[in-house]
């Protein structure tokens, strides 16, 4: 799991929050400093931590020096990601000295507390009110009735004009190379009402596009005991695509039921965009992931989907050399990749984790084995998307802004999530662009994961 972006992080300065927070906050309030590490999935829980702390009175600070204390939000996903987590600890030590570690690792709190003996407090994954009740310890609040209403929405780590929206917590899979289940629990949905009321809450907050994430965004609300309908994900997309702003759907897992959502991004609110992390094709590596064995399934499903919405952008991520995997295997799932043509692919070469099953499989693959592996594969994902951007020259395509700058305004198609996907470049006439513009640009010309285009309209919403 990657940190953060460094404009999100507080030990580089953030000028966005810096502004915001100086303006509305007295120099004397109390002011707390974050570093968020790993998924979106724990920027959101950071922002629900900030969102909180800066409604009861607390300034955010942009660094870790000028702050009265420090939040480290810890990934605990792979080991190297422990190991980022604890130099970030380690790190936040040294130039503040007052740090509470919450996240991932925080469910192993004597591996935090054997290797930095000095944090002030470890709480877990989504444990909100014991993250603030050790801030409230560490910086007794100093309320002002006057600054301190929360803002329409909330402090938010990420750009204005789109927002995570995490919908459930946990898993109740057991793929064998994955310790999340064991750290964030089963499955555990989020009400209907309670989602769509943060999602109205950002959309009024000026928030153009909602990124929705979960571990497992195809089985919301399947945890439910009366829950009144077959796949309540469908009725929560359907709600969510009528607020008017683009919805993103991430980390959907391949259901059966994943067909009744596609028809939404043809006619609803919905983008046509489909998140599923595939890991691999062959069904024996499938196996042993412990996942559901059904690659040629999957690619009927694919050609289902498309025949639904024909525009729609599919995104994945595999796992290459998973322990076991052979020549063969291999060679299946660069085959498949080539039938399935996948707009965009994300790669990881098999890490052990401590406490995975995945680790006692036999037969782990060579490192330099894992890696040729991997540069096939991408090579295979850059020509397949090379093609694929190469086809949209000459189509007009809405795209939302992200950042306008002397040179040029840098957007992203509907096929685009951010952080992870291509961009497309505007570098004329963007003069008159803000960030959170949706317009219509005509594509000139197609790199191997970027678009360049003209703008076609005037901002269709400012
Ligand atoms: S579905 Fe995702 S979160 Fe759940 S066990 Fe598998 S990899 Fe982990």
């Amino acid at each position: 799991m990657a940190s953060n972006p460094p404009n999100l992080r507080p030990d580089i300065s953030n000028p966005r929050l810096e502004r915001d927070m100086s303006r509305v906050r007295p120099a004397s309030q109390p002011t707390i400093g974050m570093v968020s590490l790993g998924c979106p999935k724990a920027l959101v829980d950071s922002e629900r931590i900030l969102t909180r702390l800066r409604a009861e009175g607390y300034g955010i600070s942009p660094e870790y020096s000028g702050a009265d204390a420090v939040i480290v939000n810890t990934c605990g996903f792979l080991d190297s990601a422990k190991a980022e987590s604890l130099e970030a600890i380690g790190e936040a030590l040294a130039e503040n000295g007052r740090v509470i570690v919450t996240g991932c690792l925080g469910a192993e709190p004597d591996y935090i507390t054997g290797a930095h003996p000095k944090v002030l407090a470890v709480t877990g994954p989504h444990q909100y009110e014991q993250v603030l009740d050790a801030v409230h310890r560490a910086v007794p609040p100093d309320p002002d009735p006057f600054v301190d209403l929360l803002p329409a929405r909330g402090v938010s780590l990420t750009p204005r004009h789109y927002s995570y929206l995490k919908i459930s917590e946990g898993c109740n899979h057991a793929c064998r190379f994955c310790i999340i289940p064991d750290m964030r629990g089963k499955l555990a949905s989020r009400p209907h009402r309670a989602v769509m009321r943060e999602a109205e809450k950002l959309v009024e907050g000026g928030v153009r596009e909602l990124l929705v994430i979960s571990q497992d965004t195809s089985a919301y609300g399947t945890d439910w005991k009366d829950r009144g309908s077959k796949a309540p994900i469908t009725d929560l997309a359907r709600d969510l695509g009528s607020l008017g702003a683009w919805v993103r759907l991430h980390y959907v897992y391949p259901y059966p039921h994943v067909r009744d959502l596609v028809p939404l991004m043809e006619t609803g609110g919905v983008l046509p965009y489909l998140d599923i992390p595939f890991q691999h094709a062959h069904p024996d590596t499938l196996r042993r992931m412990a996942r559901p064995a059904a690659a040629a399934r999957t690619l009927d499903e694919i050609a289902a989907w498309r025949a639904a919405c024909p525009d729609i952008t599919l995104r994945s991520t595999f796992i290459v050399g998973y322990p076991g995997e052979t020549e063969e295997e291999f060679q299946t799932l660069l085959d498949w990749l080539d039938e399935a043509q996948l707009d965009r692919v994300g790669c990881f070469q098999y890490e052990n984790v401590a406490g995975a099953r995945s680790n006692a499989l036999p037969d782990h693959v060579a490192p330099e084995v894992k890696q040729d592996r991997w540069d096939r594969f991408m090579a295979k994902a850059q020509e397949i998307s090379e093609a694929k951007l190469a086809a949209k020259v000459g189509r007009s395509l809405e795209v939302i802004v992200d950042l306008v700058e002397e040179d040029a305004a840098t957007c992203r198609t509907r096929g685009d999530a951010p952080e992870i996907d291509g961009h497309l470049y505007i570098d004329e006439g963007h003069e008159g662009l803000s960030p959170g513009d949706i317009v219509t640009v005509t594509v000139d010309e197609a790199g191997e994961y970027d678009l360049w285009g003209t703008l076609a309209k005037t901002p269709a919403r400012t």
